[in-house]
């Protein structure tokens, strides 16, 4: 059976990047951006206060000055300023012409509308100004192309007139239930019948993968059912189909996928729980499909994920092939692990929540260079989704057999 390793390197030679589009700025919040670029102004755009005061000449002395005007952010004074003369400015206000530096309101007393007293008289030149150009100049390169558009590039590049702006898209992942056995969350099984609870939770794990899900309905065990509703999901980036991959009489997943067109890249892998993991490329003239033919047990199913369809998804939105990665820890328990396949096992990592520390706090996590320390929790095997919610990591064991002690090191990775 195929190892992990070489599954994920299957999978990585086909996630390519997509191709760069134009979007709304608004649209563009943790992509990636795909082009150089220059800034066409000044920031900011003019000599600008940082107090609310009074814009002065900074070598007068005089301690009553007239005030010449009263200028807010928006509008533009008229009056240059001279020796014995100030003029009210708010913060973000344009300086008028003569003044070099600007006395904070608290620095000062008014004596009537039209005059002022002056309690610092020696203010250094430029005090309080923000320069034309200081933070940006007309014609200087301001990010280049690779970097993630965190809500700070997106704050510059509005500064800087780029309403839109070239990016990796956002992937779009489908998402197909498949199963006679499925009901909608909201529906009360009958006799047989289960809640489809991989659909929510794969939609849950895109959006936090920074993909759009697109929740296609649950498609019967039916050829004709399920052919329709995977080409729908082929005007996908990513189509994910859960259930109907193993070797059951109602596993129409395979055939339906061939019929379609989507080339098989592996069928079965040696991982534990995730077995059955289908993967596939649907190619089209002018672009291409990734098909995860993901195994129905909920457990299965998000580990599958985790470790192959989410660093695909990282890949195609231009963030490279991001695989998990491996957390050293201690085991906190003996463990008799039986081998045969990789193994990705529900556990709790008690260092986990000490590692972020809050203000006024040291960082505790590895204080006397300590490992966290991770206790592999029971579980019923992959059906069982409720254990999996206790879990913060997956312990990552390899094929051969290992009797574990209590403290020996082990990988793990966070979920
Ligand atoms: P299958 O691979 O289709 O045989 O599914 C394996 C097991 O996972 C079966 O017990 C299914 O009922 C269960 N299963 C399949 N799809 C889902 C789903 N969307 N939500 C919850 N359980 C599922
Ligand atoms: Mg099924």
């Amino acid at each position: 059976m195929l190892a992990v390793e070489e599954a994920l390197r299957l999978v990585e030679q086909n996630a390519r990047p997509l191709a760069p589009r134009r979007v709304a700025l608004g649209d563009a919040a943790e992509l990636v951006l795909a082009e150089a670029v220059t800034s066409t102004v000044n920031s900011p755009p003019y000599d600008k206060t940082l107090m609310d005061g009074y814009a002065v000449v900074s070598s007068d002395r005089a301690e009553v000055r007239e005030v010449l005007e009263e200028i807010g952010a928006g509008s533009v004074p008229r009056r240059p300023v001279t020796p014995g003369t100030a003029t009210r400015l708010m913060t973000g206000a344009p300086l008028p012409e003569g003044a070099d530096a600007v006395v904070a309101f608290e620095q000062t007393e008014p004596i009537d509308e039209r005059t002022v007293r002056f309690r610092q008289t020696d203010p250094a030149p430029g005090q309080h100004i923000l320069a034309i150009g200081a933070a940006l100049r007309i014609g200087q390169r301001v990010f280049e192309p690779g970097i993630v558009l965190r809500p700070i590039e997106i704050g510059i590049l509005a500064e800087i007139g780029h309403a839109e702006v070239q990016v990796q898209p956002r992937p779009r992942v489908a998402v197909l239930p498949t199963g006679n056995e499925l009901v909608a969350a909201n529906e009360n099984p009958a006799a047989g019948q289960i809640r489809n609870s991989n659909g929510p939770m794969l939609t849950a794990a895109i959006a936090r993968a920074g993909a759009a899900a697109i929740e296609l309905p649950v498609a019967r065990d039916d050829r004709q059912e399920l052919r329709r509703l995977v080409g729908a999901g082929l005007h996908a980036d990513v189509l994910l189909i859960c259930g109907g991959v193993s070797a059951g009489k109602f596993d129409l997943v395979p055939d339906a996928l061939a019929e379609l067109g989507v080339e098989e890249v592996f069928h079965k892998i040696a991982l534990r729980p995730g077995k059955p993991l289908w993967f596939g490329v649907k190619n089209f003239d002018d672009r291409q499909v990734l098909v995860f033919g993901l195994p129905g047990n909920p457990v299965s199913s998000f580990v599958c994920f985790e470790l192959f369809a989410r660093p695909a998804i990282a890949a195609l939105a231009g963030r490279g092939f991001g695989v998990a990665p491996l957390v050293a820890a201690r085991l906190s328990h003996d463990f008799d692990y039986k081998g045969g396949r990789t193994s990705c096992l529900p556990a709790r990592m008690s260092a986990a929540e000490i590692s972020s520390y809050g203000p006024g706090e040291s960082d505790r996590s590895g204080s006397n260079g300590d490992l966290p320390l991770v206790e592999i929790l029971p579980w019923h095997g992959s059906a069982d989704l409720v254990a999996l919610a206790r879990a913060n990591a997956l312990v990552r064991l390899g094929t051969e057999p290992e009797r574990l002690s209590a403290g020996a090191r082990i990988d793990a990775i966070r979920v």
